[in-house]
């Protein structure tokens, strides 16, 4: 296997065994053995795949909602110090977390390569903007004065703001960007002084059970991070337990409505970030080889995992023949196959029920008469490949148009004004995400005033900054993660009224 980087599975394989505590959760600074048997059935027994052969690279055992419950105690007794501490001491191990990942990134891309099927270069851009976003935060809180005074005019009153931490949190995040959901909502969470339970997704378990080995290595105080590796049990007793504060969800509608309404008994705080099915406008005027760029970018990196992949093109009538041959000459030209081959640039579905739910809808395509441009395959033998593929003048009614397939498939149609496709782009119940390519700026900006998204990509294509606020509109979630918006997610103001 060509890999120029030295990367293997089987060194992928070592730190999996030397570096990750399986059968455990990190509860109280300690790793705390999950005994076998808790259910007394096969549950107990839990797989973790290679996506690129389906091969089982380990076993491990799933938490209960009793460790959820001892979790909350340890955060519980470590948050009346924790959300005290100065700014510059969570300072401190915000930056100390980012170098101990910049220690270990080798082993941090191997095991997301092992466990998620990434590509090696994808993965070593989720681990770096993993580490950007801890000494992101570490900066932001170091920068945030205790007291801020705000101008009370006339008034003859002096008002001060400060700002506290809101509580115990549970943090759940989902399998396509391990690490680096993670950091969006821990390093906030620390930064503002709250204790945390922190819920991994039971599919890539391996990347964030290294983070607590990570966390003893710098001497987090006990029980300010509890990493729980579980399933819906565990998340269902973090997001209703009274003793949480604040719940933030990332992963899927049918989910979120779920964490909603278990967040709902004791009145938590709450952030979801949810699904999309983002569109991605290719005006009359734009340099059509590189749109093509963008558009293959947008729908087909991480296989098309992404919550703000552009999955919905839409064409100007005057370019489509032209786009049309290129974009279907530089997909068939992608190299897919196993994320450790350096050459590979679009690995495998993450495991075999996100396999079925890309094959679920070729079958949809297939039934709707679609017209398949290219792709449409799921491949044969083994790991969890499917083709990428692209479907032309698909009606805005087709269930492609309308749903999140959360993988490689595109789906397109042409408009001739720009009114056309703003209203096309924001006919969808998401609004995460979007992509405008254009040669014209002002045009386009006039165009992202009208468009329904939090994040707006013009002539670029999932780039994410960590000062750049994160979230969508409509059913695509509630609040704001990175830039200063994800700090205030884990803050509450305290405003005080004096004589001047
Ligand atoms: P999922 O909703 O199946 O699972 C997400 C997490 O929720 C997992 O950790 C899972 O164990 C946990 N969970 C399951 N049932 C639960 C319950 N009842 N209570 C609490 N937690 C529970 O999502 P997924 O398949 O892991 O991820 C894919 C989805 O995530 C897609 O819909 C995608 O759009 C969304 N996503 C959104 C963003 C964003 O920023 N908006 C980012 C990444 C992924």
């Amino acid at each position: 296997m060509n890999n120029s980087d030295g990367l293997t599975r089987d060194i992928a394989k070592q730190t999996m065994q030397n570096d990750v505590v399986l059968n455990a959760a990190y509860i109280n600074g300690n790793w705390v053995a999950v005994e076998t048997a808790e259910r007394g059935d096969e549950t107990d027994i839990h797989p973790l795949y290679d996506p690129n052969s389906g091969e089982v690279i380990a076993t491990t055992r799933l938490c209960t909602s009793a460790h959820v419950e001892t979790a909350v105690n340890a955060a519980s007794d470590a948050y009346a110090s924790w959300s005290q501490t100065t700014v510059s001491e969570r300072a401190r191990y915000l930056n100390a977390i980012a170098e101990s990942m910049e220690q270990q990134f080798d082993k941090l891309v191997g095991l997301s390569v092992l466990n998620n099927g990434k590509p090696i270069e994808e993965a070593k851009i989720d681990v770096s903007d993993a580490i950007a976003c801890y000494r992101y935060y570490a900066n932001l809180i170091t920068a945030q004065e205790t007291w801020s005074e705000v101008s009370t005019s006339e008034s003859g009153i002096r008002l001060l703001k400060t700002y506290a931490p809101v509580g115990i949190c549970a943090l759940i995040v989902p399998w396509n960007f391990p690490m680096v959901t993670t950091a969006w909502k821990l390093a906030p969470a620390l930064a503002a002084g709250c204790t945390v339970l922190l819920k991994p997704s039971e599919v890539t378990l391996l990347p964030e059970l290294m983070l607590g080995n990570i966390l003893s290595a710098i001497n987090m105080p006990k029980g300010v991070v509890n990493i729980l590796p579980g399933g819906a049990e565990v998340g269902a007793a973090m997001t209703s337990h009274p003793q949480i504060d604040k719940v933030s969800f990332t992963g899927s509608n049918v989910v979120g409505e779920k964490v909603m309404s278990q967040a709902a008994k004791g009145i938590k705080d709450i952030s979801l970030e949810l699904g999309g099915k983002s569109a991605i406008i290719v005006c009359a005027d734009a340099d059509i080889d590189y749109a093509c760029d963008l558009i293959i970018g947008g729908i087909f990196t991480n296989a098309g995992q992404i919550c703000s992949a552009t999955s919905r093109l839409l064409v100007h009538q005057d370019i489509k023949q032209s786009l049309f041959k290129i974009l279907k000459a530089k997909t068939e030209s992608l190299h897919i196959g196993d994320g450790f081959d350096i050459s590979t640039q679009m690995g495998p579905l993450v495991s075999a029920q996100q396999l079925n739910q890309v094959k679920k809808y070729f079958d949809i395509a297939a039934a709707e008469h679609l017209n398949c441009l290219t792709g449409g395959e799921i491949v044969d033998g083994s790991g969890y490949f499917a083709t990428p593929t692209i479907y032309t003048d698909v009606p805005a009614t087709s269930q492609l148009w309308m749903e999140e397939v959360f993988g490689p498939i595109l789906v397109t149609t042409t408009f001739t004004e720009e009114a056309e496709a703003i209203r096309l782009a924001n006919d969808s119940k998401y609004a995460l995400a979007a992509t405008i390519v254009s040669a014209d700026e002002k045009a386009a900006l006039d165009m992202v005033l009208q468009i329904q998204a939090g994040h707006i990509w013009m002539n670029e294509q999932q780039i994410v900054l960590p000062e750049a606020g994160w979230g969508g509109f409509k059913q695509s979630g509630i609040g704001r993660e990175l830039g200063a918006d994800g700090l205030s997610a884990y803050q509450k103001s305290k405003h005080v009224l004096l004589p001047q």
